[in-house]
């Protein structure tokens, strides 16, 4: 049940790594190292690959040092549309992969099991096994950073979908006509409240550099660009939620990422934005913290390699 697995998280910037053993708890949490990603520096999606294989033959050699034995299994978490049941990546802009058999090329490469999953859906499972969501029937894991996606979770397990993106609420468009995102269009949820969306609207309005939670933190001081701002993305998530709330309904929605660092400045005026929104009281879910802060995806990662075993 607790065999020492390796646990990776690849993003655009960084992939995160961990050897992880014994129990997964938000108060034990793995002990995560970076490596640059490369991805934003043209390295090719085939490169990156190599990359990922050399990190975790790197963590695989420390577990063999630390434990005495290889691990038992590899899980890597991913960005982008990813078939779990196969682990192959869709698509991964970030990554610049399409159609990609990732588990069966670093299987092939480390000869250990590797469980390929979803980031979000990851960071779900580590919140609702181990975390913030932890018994909790059904829950919504909303991380709240670049970018803004949603994992549904039932029993602790994640709903991807037909398509493989089930809870992709970032491009909703919750303010359509106004400003611009980058994926093209105008008003989606990503382009008013993301983490990078604040820091963004605030140097354009105010010249000056900033970052969410500073803007947060400024706005709580009563500077007036800020609370604008801060309150348009405010409510844009509370439309993004409140749309996830009225189709999955939730027990609970857990909000993390760079923007749950704002902590009450955050998730009060949500509380009360969703409120608003809720067809009557029986239908509000709870609006939670995240308990694995940043390492919520190798949290994840470890805790699905280990069903590989
Ligand atoms: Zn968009």
């Amino acid at each position: 049940m607790s065999a020492p697995v390796v646990a990776m998280d690849v993003g655009g910037t960084f992939i995160k790594g961990a050897v992880v053993t014994g129990m997964i708890t938000a108060g034990r949490p793995p002990a995560v190292r970076r490596w640059a990603t490369g991805a934003d520096g043209g390295v090719t999606g085939e490169e990156l690959l190599g990359r990922i294989a050399a990190v975790a033959r790197e963590l695989i050699g420390r577990c063999r040092e630390e434990e005495g034995a290889a691990p038992a299994a590899v899980g890597v978490a991913i960005p982008g549309l990813v078939e779990e049941e196969r682990g192959r990546s869709v698509r991964s802009v970030n990554l610049g992969w399409r159609d990609l058999e990732v588990r069966q090329r670093l299987e092939k490469d480390l000869g250990i099991p590797v469980r390929v999953c979803h980031d979000v859906r990851a960071g779900g499972v580590a919140e609702a096994r181990a975390g913030a969501a932890t018994g909790r029937g059904t829950a919504a894991f909303v991380p709240v950073g670049t970018g803004i996606a949603a994992a549904l979770l039932t029993g602790g397990r994640p709903m991807p979908g037909a398509h493989f993106a089930a809870g992709e609420i970032g491009h909703l468009p919750v303010r359509a006509g106004t400003i611009p995102c980058p994926c093209g269009r105008k008003g989606c949820i990503e382009a008013v409240a993301s983490a990078s969306a604040i820091a963004r609207r605030y140097r354009e309005m105010t010249g000056t550099d900033a970052t969410a939670a500073q803007v947060a933190d400024l706005a709580a001081g009563g500077s007036d660009p800020a609370r604008r701002i801060w309150d348009d993305a405010v409510q844009a998530l509370a439309d993004g939620l409140s749309f996830l709330t009225h189709t999955f309904d939730p027990e609970v929605v857990v909000i993390g990422g760079g923007l749950a660092k704002a902590g009450p400045r955050l998730l009060a005026p949500l509380r009360e934005a969703m409120r608003a929104r809720a067809l009557d009281e029986h239908h509000l879910p709870q609006v939670v913290p995240a308990a694995f802060s940043d390492h919520a995806g190798c949290a994840g990662a470890a805790l699905l390699a280990r069903e590989t075993i």
